[in-house]
């Protein structure tokens, strides 16, 4: 079926915010597991009225209710995002950024040039274009020509690649990192592989790893947060996005930048569009009881209507891929006697989670490797046991290998699935670069999350952006095809593309511990719906993945529209 256009329907307006509405005639999923279907929607002011069909709906409402005819249009509640890293990713956004299209070196050049002149993506005088599409390192050569000479032989230049692994920087660049022959040629052969060099030995520009952090530790970065926060609610409307976690909103050993303050001040302005809920980096190693009490004085000092600081985020362990190895695997990374890092020790995590449970806190884990999902499995059971509690809807993010040992015990101990399926695709960064290295009975349970799902747990979207986008259509479209570039990761692992809807709204809110307020289209719930170009429950895969937001409402007010 061909995508609908209704750009007709951006006419109409919003005149106040108080005013009940009616929304008619468009298809209209609930993501409500009782009704998922409506034919209408009244809301006033912030709330949704009634829900049901056309009559029943107008009855409800009063005689100044003003109609909105959506024309055949696709309304869903506004999506829920279980792990975004909000304003921390909203930094990016603030500087040079190509968000990962893959442009020719002629269009970067183009590109370049504009921001040269406006001078507000800069990075200090140097220019840093982020969000490079890693395609682009295929024409070094290219790119050596381009911005060698001109406007770019004085101007410092570095393209930094979007998986945040790789960079590229000009000549002028090079001088001031103090990158050049002699330095390339000092370097012991392990740390050479950083740098990209021509046959004469000389630097051709690109880098990755300690070779980007060479370039990054000569840059000045500052970071402008109130424009940081503000373009965070504009990205993740766009999108449709009217809720998420912040896993890493801030730190107790003040390690990290500390976001509560930006998300208060877009309170403060009127500019919180969405709703927020966010846990706190603690080390489970460590002394529960001082951890909770420092939480809870955070609790009392910033949670409000819209912004709740809801329990810990705690890493289980690092990330499986070649050449860092830091997942926690129950079995040795091939060739090795290593089984990875799980960063808990389990009785002491075991210990925390229970403390935490008991003190009404939950516990939202990044684990990547199946020793990482069982051990915090093994935790979480724990609390279950001593607190004969199962209200706090702990959950585990990432999952890339869980087992089938692990698969029932999710829905058993309310644990719930925070999934970045947009990574569960045939690409270099599924195969070429896990498959060797690890087992292959390991494996083959890389993100399993169709079997997970017959097994009863609950499936819940994230992106993890700002390390990947934050669009829901393409995160469904690889859950339901698991199609890349190197074909398709595990076609038994596809998802329904329903699951996903609900993955993404009433699951997600779970996460969120906001599923009573947000999430579905029901009486008494926040007015937060999105209206789509086309049918995403009828379309092909194809189409589905391209489906665009024509707007977005956050408690009934219009946050973002297309084209505007
Ligand atoms: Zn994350």
């Amino acid at each position: 079926m061909k995508p609908i256009c209704f750009l007709l329907l951006l006419s109409f307006s919003f005149p106040g915010v108080a005013q009940e509405k009616v929304f008619y005639n468009a298809r209209i999923f609930t993501a409500d597991p009782q009704k998922p279907f409506a034919e209408a929607i009244a809301i006033n002011g912030k709330i949704i009225t009634a829900v049901g069909n056309y009559n029943e709906v107008k009855k409800k409402v009063s005689a100044h209710a003003e109609l909105v005819d959506l024309k055949g249009g696709f309304l869903m509640p506004g999506f829920v995002d279980s792990h975004n890293h909000g304003i921390n990713g909203g930094r990016s956004l603030t500087k040079a950024n190509l968000s990962d299209q893959l442009l020719t070196v002629n269009e970067i050049r183009t590109y370049a040039k504009e921001q040269l002149q406006k001078k507000d993506g800069m990075t200090g005088d140097v220019l840093v274009i982020y969000g490079l599409n890693i395609g682009t390192w295929k024409w070094i050569d290219e790119l050596n020509q381009v911005f060698n000479s001109g406007a770019f032989e004085t101007q410092p230049l570095v393209l930094r690649g979007s998986d945040g692994h790789t960079g590229w920087c000009n000549k002028a660049m090079q001088a001031r990192a103090g990158i050049d022959k002699a330095f390339i040629a000092s370097l012991k052969p392990e740390d050479k592989i950083f740098f990209g060099t021509t046959n004469e030995g000389e630097s051709n520009g690109f880098v990755s790893e300690s070779g980007y952090r060479k370039i990054a530790s000569v840059l000045i970065t500052e970071t402008d947060f109130s424009k940081a926060a503000e373009k965070t609610m504009e990205y993740n409307n766009q999108y449709g996005i009217t809720a998420f976690l912040d896993p890493t909103v801030t730190t107790l050993n003040k390690t990290r930048i500390d976001y509560t303050d930006w998300y208060h001040y877009l309170i403060k302005e009127g500019k919180l569009t969405a709703h927020i809920a966010a846990t706190v980096v603690a080390d489970a190693n460590a002394d529960p009881q001082t951890q909770i009490n420092a939480v809870k004085a955070l609790q009392k000092k910033y949670n409000t209507r819209n912004f709740s600081i809801i329990g810990f985020k705690v890493f289980a362990d690092g990330v499986i891929e070649h050449p860092t190895h830091t997942a926690a695997l129950s079995l040795p990374y091939t060739g090795t006697q290593s089984k990875g890092v799980l960063m808990f020790d389990p009785i002491k995590f075991a210990r925390f989670a229970t403390m935490a449970d008991k003190a009404n806190l939950l516990v939202h884990v990044h684990a990547i490797g199946d020793r990482a999902v069982t051990e915090t499995l093994n935790g979480i059971e724990a609390a279950r046991k001593a607190n004969h509690n199962f209200n706090i809807p702990h959950s585990i993010t990432h999952l890339q290998i869980v087992l089938p040992s692990d698969f029932k015990r999710f829905a058993a101990l309310n644990v719930l699935a925070s999934f970045q399926l947009l990574w569960a695709f045939g690409d270099e960064t599924t195969i070429d670069i896990v498959k060797p290295y690890i087992d292959p009975s390991l494996y083959q349970w890389q993100y399993p999350a169709r079997s997970m799902l017959q097994a009863g747990a609950t499936i819940c979207g994230a992106s993890d952006w700002s390390v990947s986008s934050a669009n829901p259509f393409e995160a469904i479209y690889h859950a339901e095809t698991r199609k890349g570039p190197m074909g398709v990761l595990d076609s038994t692992q596809c998802m329904p593309r329903m699951a996903m809807l609900y993955a993404y709204t009433l699951e997600a809110a779970k996460v969120l511990m906001l599923e009573k307020k947000i999430g579905s289209l029901q009486t008494g719930k926040y007015a937060d719906l999105i209206l789509l170009d086309r049918d995403v429950l009828t379309v092909n895969p194809e189409a589905m993945q391209n489906t665009r937001v024509l707007w977005t409402l956050f408690e009934g007010k219009k946050v973002y529209e297309a084209g505007k």
